[in-house]
């Protein structure tokens, strides 16, 4: 008997794997509508303008890569705070908020759920049905029982408003409650500002524990407009998690950036909750990496790399939003009766599309478009050069 002979494989990640299942595909129209990145109109990720000027004002400046703090550089830490809060918030200026540079929007999730697994080790999670798929599995690796609270409604084509508050305002104190502070993926589809204020309502009546999933400010309608969420969430006092990526709006996917913050209700209970989180980092990884928050922290302090940087964002937003229509028109053209309208109401890069397991794959093997089965397809991967393919190919599926 060797030493591994007990292990069992492990299933394939659903949507990593079916990113090799298309790359194994020899179908020269073949388009990948699985994975969550942005890609541009030519079907290219996006290496940003703001992103390439910071990179050179590093590299000439030959900076030494000593290690970083436990809670990352200072700078980048503060510059998260500005985006998350806004750069006037009475928080920030009280010290309630404790941030640490994390290893992407995962990392801010898993230092966020190791820490509270640690102050609440009874408690449980709930988390949007459906929701990313590793909400899921990284709670439950950070030995939480995670179940859901319902939000997809496939008749309506919307959100199950009044039954997720109903599970919201049945769920024990002390709950930790995942949410999308914006964009949610993967339906695409949001809760509106007043329906905000009814589950921040539940969830401070209830004593819940909010922890704030940002992986796409600045995706949906704008910076401010995307933060939103965040500010109703101080104003009602709660202490609550907020997790950032800028994997997405930096197209910095593989450098790992994110963070993570925890609104406190002191500046003395901030620090305390600081000294745990860099335990939880000094334990895992002991420090994070330097180029992508150096990065970052260069744009966003730069006035002129910020504006380019909000420009390139909007340009991406806004692209996805064209795409979005255009799949309307170009279904419609396609000989599609069905109403598709839907689509322009979700926000954010993905949509529900509405079809079914069984349509997405011969969507897959007829045509090779690939979406995941849940009919989840990424519209920031569309493009003015494949949407005809798609969009015929949807027609033919129906
Ligand atoms: N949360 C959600 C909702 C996401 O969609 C993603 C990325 N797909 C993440 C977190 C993780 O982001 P990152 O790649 O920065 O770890």
């Amino acid at each position: 008997m060797t030493l591994f002979a007990a292990v069992d494989m492990a299933p394939r990640d659903p949507i990593l794997g079916l990113n090799e299942q298309f790359n194994a595909d020899p179908n020269p129209a073949k388009v990948n509508l699985g994975v969550g990145v942005y890609f541009d109109d030519n079907g290219k990720l996006p290496l940003l303008n703001c992103v390439q000027a910071a990179e050179h004002q590093l590299v000439d400046a030959h900076k030494p890569r000593g290690y970083l703090p436990i809670d990352g550089i200072a700078a980048y830490d503060k510059a998260v705070q500005g985006l998350v809060f806004g750069a006037d918030s009475e928080i920030l200026k009280a010290g309630r908020v404790a941030t640490v540079q994390a290893l992407g929007g995962t990392g801010g999730l898993k230092i966020g759920a190791d820490f509270l697994k640690k102050l609440r080790p009874t408690a449980k999670v709930l988390i949007s049905d459906p929701s990313w798929e590793n909400h899921r599995a990284l709670f439950t690796s950070a030995g939480f029982p995670v179940e859901s609270y319902p939000y997809y409604d496939a008749e309506k084509r919307g959100v199950r408003f009044d039954d997720m508050l109903g599970a919201l305002q049945a769920a024990p104190a002390g709950t930790i409650v995942v949410l999308h502070a914006c964009c949610h993926n993967p339906t695409g589809y949001e809760i509106t500002p007043a329906q905000w204020t009814r589950v921040v309502e539940v969830l401070k009546a209830r004593a819940l524990i909010p922890f704030l999933d940002m992986a796409y400010q600045g995706f949906g309608e704008g910076i401010a407009e995307d933060g939103a969420v965040i500010q109703q969430f101080v104003a009602s006092g709660m202490d609550f998690f907020v997790s950032t990526s800028f994997s997405k709006s930096f197209s910095l996917y593989g450098e790992r950036v994110g963070a993570l913050s925890v609104v406190c209700t002191s500046k003395d209970e901030a620090a305390k909750v600081l000294s745990q989180l860099k335990i939880v980092i000094r334990t895992n990884y002991s420090n994070p990496p330097t180029h992508g928050a150096q990065v970052v922290a260069t744009v966003l302090e730069t006035p002129a790399l910020r504006k380019m940087w909000e420009e390139e964002l909007a340009g991406m937003r806004q692209r996805i939003k064209q795409m979005r229509t255009l799949l309307i028109d170009k279904l419609a053209a396609a000989g599609v009766q069905q109403d598709f309208s839907f689509i322009r109401s979700q926000v954010g890069m993905f949509s529900y599309s509405g079809l079914s397991t069984e349509q997405m794959q011969r969507l897959r093997s007829e045509f090779g478009v690939y979406g995941v089965d849940s009919g989840r397809i990424c519209v920031a991967a569309l493009n003015t050069r494949n949407i005809d393919y798609v969009a015929a190919s949807i027609a033919k599926v129906l």
